[in-house]
């Protein structure tokens, strides 16, 4: 048998790739990492962080707004779009260089191919035109926008890739989809001043989130202006002199300057040679992987968006750790798929931990709901129309919190904190012992007493 040139060599340099290439060449392994686009991957280059970006320029004009009524007198304020664009490239390209920094200051070999497996060993890397064999190999490739069902002006349409480096701000913005990237973005356009019409052929945005979060969110969008039409697709896209007419299923059409979808990610598992190397994909279209990331191939794992469970960066990562000491660090380590906190980055935010009140009612006999909506403190003096809401969900026979809800300012923010009483097991009575932070919004996670709803009691007692 030939001698293995390497002892790991990772597919992909995003989240995962990276991290796994890190802690699997501090262990003492040979490690090489073949990245076919930029280092950092989705996350860094065009995902999770030029999005927050783009959110923090977009919430700049509700605080022009909101200013007023603190006594702030300011003169029609101007944006101006290839700044901001160009100072997130800058960001972006600092970031990147410390991504390969780090790769290479812990000894990993960067190999700037695309790779793909010739047998369950060997992988060529496309751009050198050269072979590696690999004791072991980690695919960390990620996922990639779904395209949309074939459509007439399908190649008018821009998905989140574009979005970030679009040469001038649209003016009208037709985003389709109802997932977290798609309110996320027409938030964002919204907050810059776009008109925005959001369309989604399910019967309300953010499925899988919290029923009354969605209503909620959707309530707080349209009252800053984006046109949300549920229960439509775009049926075609039609390029008239400068602009685009998105023709939609109910037979109405709008005239827009930009087509975005934003209609999910599929892993990136096409022609990577899986079928060459034996490994098996699972229902969902990821790679199959047991609970240590081992594919049906002993000794090929995978990570990250392309196993499709959890799509977030921090599971990624954790994901990518986890690898690393299970086959290098000699520590066998699982990583625990459960309350993993989450946000959306749209105006207000959503930050969720835990079931909903509709998975709770599926799993548990006696669920308990604790729910306010109220009027920010800060809406008073600026006269902003907008309510907060918080919602936690407990099991009403073990007084365990096992969801929490929140939309708000700072949501992301208060929901990491949530996370970790959530994941130590929590009950409502420890809350109600926490003492509150006033005057804060979250305070109210706190100090609600007194169920709204209670679910499965009648039956039970
Ligand atoms: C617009 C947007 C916003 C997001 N916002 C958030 C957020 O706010 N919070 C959050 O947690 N997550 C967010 N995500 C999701 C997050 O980016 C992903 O979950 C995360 O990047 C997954 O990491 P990964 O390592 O699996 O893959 P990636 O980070 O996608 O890395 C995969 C890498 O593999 C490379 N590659 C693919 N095939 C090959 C090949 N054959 N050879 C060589 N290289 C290859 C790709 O170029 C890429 O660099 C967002 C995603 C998008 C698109």
């Amino acid at each position: 048998m030939p001698a293995d040139d390497v002892d790991l060599l990772v597919i992909g340099a995003g989240s995962g790739g990276v991290r796994a290439a890190r802690i699997a060449a501090s262990h003492g392994a040979r490690v090489t990492i073949a990245e076919e686009y930029r280092v950092g991957g989705t996350c860094v280059i065009r995902g999770c962080v030029p999005k927050k970006l783009l959110v923090y320029a977009s919430r700049f004009s509700l605080d022009f707004e909101e200013a007023g009524g603190f006594g702030w007198m300011l003169h029609a304020p101007t944006f101006d779009w290839p700044t901001l664009i160009a100072n997130k490239d800058k960001e972006i390209a600092r970031l990147e260089a410390a991504f390969v920094a780090t790769l290479t200051n812990a000894g990993v070999a960067l190999a700037k191919s695309r790779a793909v497996f010739e047998d369950p060993h060997t992988i060529r890397l496309v751009a050198r035109d050269e072979r590696v064999r690999a004791a072991h190999v980690l695919v960390a490739t990620g996922s990639r926008p779904h395209p949309g069902r074939a459509i007439p002006g399908l190649e008018h349409v821009i998905s989140s890739n574009e979005a970030f480096d679009l040469p001038e701000l649209p003016r009208r913005v037709l985003v389709q989809g109802g997932s977290y990237i798609a309110v996320e973005f027409a938030c964002i356009f919204a907050g810059l001043g776009a008109k925005v019409t959001l369309v989604y052929r399910g019967d309300n945005i953010l499925r899988g989130f919290d029923d009354d979060v969605r209503v909620h969110l959707r309530e707080e969008m349209e009252k800053r202006g984006i046109h949300v039409i549920t229960g439509t697709t775009v049926t075609a896209v039609e390029k008239v002199k400068a602009h685009f007419v998105a023709h939609l299923s109910g037979g109405t059409s709008v005239t827009v300057d930009k087509v975005m979808f934003a209609l999910g990610r599929p892993p990136n598992v096409d022609g990577l040679g899986l079928d060459a190397a034996g490994v098996n994909l699972a229902e969902t279209g990821g790679i199959m992987v047991d609970e240590y990331s081992q594919t049906s191939v002993p000794h090929i794992y995978a990570v990250g968006d392309v196993t499709n469970r959890v799509n977030l960066t921090p599971v990624a990562i954790r994901e990518g750790h986890a690898f690393a000491d299970t086959v290098f660090g000699g520590k066998p380590t699982r990583v625990d798929h459960r309350n993993v906190p989450t946000a959306v980055f749209s105006e207000p935010e959503v930050g969720m931990v835990g079931l909903t009140e509709a998975q709770a009612r599926a799993q548990v006999g006696r669920v308990d709901i604790y729910k306010t909506m109220f009027r920010p403190l800060k809406a008073t003096l600026s006269g902003r129309d907008t309510t907060i809401l918080l919602k936690l969900v407990v099991d009403g026979a073990t007084d365990r919190v096992l969801g929490c809800h929140i939309v708000a300012p700072d949501a992301g923010e208060m929901i990491q904190l949530m996370g970790i009483a959530v994941k130590m097991g929590a009950t409502k009575a420890d809350l109600d012992a926490t003492i509150a932070v006033h005057p804060t919004a979250s305070e109210e996670l706190v100090t609600m007493r007194t169920a709204s709803k209670r679910h499965g009691r009648e039956a039970a007692e």
